[in-house]
């Protein structure tokens, strides 16, 4: 693969662009930092960088007051993102500040004792989390003077960057994996940007734009995923700073999340170490659960053998949201869920239909396979003794199960009638 450093970056000769508390990129292998730009992968190890920040004389009040007068999306959690100053007046598709559903009746069903709650990211603009990450790279693609956005999609990304580039004015160029769902290739075709199906699954896509970077056609092109993915992965921190604020700047003492390449679930890690390093939560310990589909279980697979390096697998799974068989921050993963004294498990596809269909019935919230994949992973933890029931638990659902009909298929009419009250009482429904 083809690395850009920051000598070979399209447009990150602009040494003056400012990031607010955004100080460097740092590799999270060697430490090595570079300047910010649109570069991923570090020139010494190739080891992949993140956000450095500086925080340092900040004022724990002050910022908390700052954050709560902010507006209703991600953008009230700016001074801690990698975003310019006045970031909230740009054209944004403002994803975040979704509804933290306190979630009784599923408790009841799973005999939790110690508080449930459903973080429903259903709620973004184009109905996925996947909203969070590309405002945090479109942002950055404006600073890096990029026009074009693109990315490889296991389908929600590829809407949420169509909506961004239409609301921003960028042109948008996508690759998506040809067998989709229906839900998820109209939603990514109907912003009006390029859709391409590869022959192939993600992790063939995936190699396809690692090509297409190298190569003068995708040249001056963001990919919101891959050169611009340390900035994009700073979104889902926002959804760690949500959850504690909603819970009244309080951490929870276990989260599941749902691992693709789970980018996600180590920047929820991220987004709660910040908090604390900055006062803005008492300090405890917490534990992060990650939820897999079997059919795509590479980091599960590694957690279960206690082993640090994850295999790639082939995936074969309704969970397409989720199916990456090559995870990028696999060995991440591994290493929060142990220290932080979680665990990583999986589910069948029956178990994510069950799953869909019990938060359905129980919380009146229709999740994609990914939700299916968290609700069923968190009973799955329960009846195996691994999540404790008494503590506060917070269940993610990334995801709209309208884009994933398929899923639910079997579901439909209770009986057809005749318009009258003879035929109502025959079929059983009075
Ligand atoms: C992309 C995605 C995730 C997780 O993504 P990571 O690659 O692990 O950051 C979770 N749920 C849904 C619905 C997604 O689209």
């Amino acid at each position: 693969m083809a690395v850009q450093t920051a000598e070979t970056a399209a447009n990150s000769t602009d040494a003056t662009v400012d990031l607010g508390p955004a100080a460097a990129l740092s590799c999270r292998e060697c430490g090595h930092k570079v300047p910010l730009g649109p570069v991923f992968a570090c020139e010494e190890c190739f080891g992949p960088l993140e956000i450095a920040y500086d925080f340092s004389g900040h004022d724990t009040e002050e910022l908390r007051k700052r954050i709560e007068a902010g507006p209703a999306n991600i953008w009230r959690y700016a001074p801690l993102l990698p975003v310019p100053a006045d970031v909230a007046t740009k054209p944004n598709i403002n994803p975040g500040w979704t509804k933290l559903v306190k979630a009784d009746n599923l408790a009841r069903e799973l005999g939790v004792t110690g508080g449930l709650y459903v973080k429903d990211d259903s709620g973004n603009p184009t109905h996925s989390f996947k909203d969070r990450v590309v405002a945090q790279a479109i942002e950055a693609a404006r600073a890096f003077g990029f026009t074009t956005l693109s990315c490889s999609s296991t389908g929600n990304l590829a809407g949420a960057v169509g909506a961004a580039a239409a609301r921003a004015g960028f042109r948008s160029c996508v690759f998506i994996p040809h067998d989709l769902e229906q839900g998820k290739v109209v939603m990514a075709a109907v912003y009006g940007g390029e859709l391409v199906g590869i022959e192939g699954n993600y992790d063939d896509v995936n190699r396809f734009c690692s090509e297409l970077i190298g190569d003068p056609a995708g040249e001056g092109w963001g990919f919101v995923n891959v050169n611009l993915r340390p900035y994009y992965a700073e979104g889902s921190k926002t959804l760690a700073y949500e959850i504690c604020e909603q819970l009244g700047w309080r951490l929870p003492d276990q989260i599941v999340v749902p691992i693709a390449s789970g980018s996600q679930l180590t920047k929820i890690d991220k987004g709660l170490k910040e908090l604390i390093q900055l006062g803005l939560v008492e300090d405890k310990p917490y534990k992060i659960f990650g939820a897999q589909a079997e059919g795509c279980s590479p980091v599960s697979t590694a957690f279960k053998a206690g082993h640090d390096v994850v295999r790639p697998q082939k995936p074969n799974t309704i969970a397409k949201s989720l199916a990456i068989g090559n995870p990028a921050d696999g060995p991440y993963v591994l290493d929060i869920a142990r220290r932080t004294g979680g665990a990583v498990e999986d589910v069948t596809d029956e178990q994510v239909v069950d799953a869909i269909k019990l938060l359905a019935r129980t919380e009146g919230i229709f999740a994609e396979t990914a939700g299916g994949v968290t609700v069923g992973v968190t009973k799955k933890l329960i009846e195996n003794g691994v999540l404790d029931p008494s503590l506060t638990t917070v269940v993610l659902n990334t995801g709209d199960g309208l884009k994933t009909l398929d899923a639910v298929a079997g579901t439909g009419l209770t009986a057809t009638i005749r318009p009258n009250l003879d035929s109502f009482r025959e079929a059983g429904l009075a």
